[in-house]
């Protein structure tokens, strides 16, 4: 427990389609005035250089957003919602060359309005650390808090939020093999308390049993509320016995009406950006309750 660190992920192949969809998410439900309360139940340090440090030792940014910006500046299309993304990572790095890479905390952030709320979660003795540090240097620090808690226990004390309208990004590291089973409960007690709050769920697409079935689990539990959903995974490479992450996924329940297209024009386009030796594939399915 605690070897995890997201730096040696940032600007990956999975934070990228993570971060896409998320944004996706955000800027639909922020189309109404309401308040929003967004929770990110596993937050990591909340920014990250990928010229030093972890991410400067695993280079998966290489083959992540660096890749993705070779393409697109190559003259191939792109469509709304990668835009919309690179928009997110430029503003990082005032519009220059890309030299730091925003994981959710900071994406989420920078997209508060006056009256939303940010709630993070960080579990880890020096991630919680950083993250309290890079928070405090944002200007809409007063509108976030941050959490030293182990957030699957938590997030239903959250639950609704006083405004009934709400974002839940689960982005757990699945360190723990228990996180699975976690994952299913904290589900569970979420769509009890707020059967209508939005839920954004990445896993990592592994053969593992438990990875394998989690989209399946994810389904039963919508289905036992009576939600709709979206199911998209990415796969960049397909060797066997590969230790690298290959292919991740995302699974978001009460998804707005206009998620399936923009996946629908942005998931072919990240298979032929990021993919590796013909290996690529994704996979998008929906269901309307
Ligand atoms: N969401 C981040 C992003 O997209 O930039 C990345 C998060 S990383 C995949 C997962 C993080 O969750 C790690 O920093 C880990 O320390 C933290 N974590 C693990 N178990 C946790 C728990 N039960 N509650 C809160 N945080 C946890």
């Amino acid at each position: 427990m605690f070897s995890y660190r997201h730096a040696f992920h940032a600007g990956s192949h999975a934070d990228i389609l993570k971060h896409l969809t998320l944004i996706h998410l955000l800027e639909y439900l922020q189309e109404k005035p309401g308040a929003l309360t967004i929770v990110d139940t596993h937050a990591g340090a909340g920014i990250y250089s990928l010229k030093d440090g972890f991410a400067a030792v695993s280079k998966e940014a290489e083959g992540g957003i660096f890749q993705l910006l070779r393409f697109i500046e190559a003259g191939n299309p792109t469509v709304e919602s990668i835009q919309k993304y690179l928009e997110c990572i430029y503003a990082e790095n005032m519009g220059g060359d890309i030299a730091t890479y925003p994981g959710s905390p900071f994406i989420l952030a920078r997209l508060l309005r006056p009256q939303d709320r940010l709630k993070l979660f960080e579990l880890h003795p020096k991630e919680i650390d950083i993250l309290r540090h890079n928070v405090g240097e944002l200007k809409q620090a007063k509108q976030i808090d941050v959490y030293a808690t182990d957030s699957f226990s938590r997030l239903k004390g959250l639950l609704p939020p006083p405004s009934r309208r709400g974002l839940v990004l689960i982005d757990p590291s699945y360190e723990d093999k228990q996180d699975y089973r976690y994952l299913e409960a904290a589900m569970e007690e979420a769509l009890q308390r707020f059967a209508t709050g939005c839920y954004a769920i990445w896993y990592p697409a592994l053969s593992r049993r438990e990875s394998a079935a989690l989209p399946e689990r994810m389904k039963k539990i919508a289905a036992s509320h009576k939600r709709s959903w979206v199911h998209a995974e990415l796969r960049i490479e397909n060797v066997p016995g590969e230790r690298r992450l290959q292919a991740s996924g995302m699974f978001i329940i009460n998804p707005p009406w206009t998620l399936e297209k923009h996946l629908s024009e942005a998931l072919p386009i990240l298979a032929k950006a990021l993919g590796v030796d013909g290996g690529a594939q994704f996979l998008l399915k929906s269901f309307e309750a």
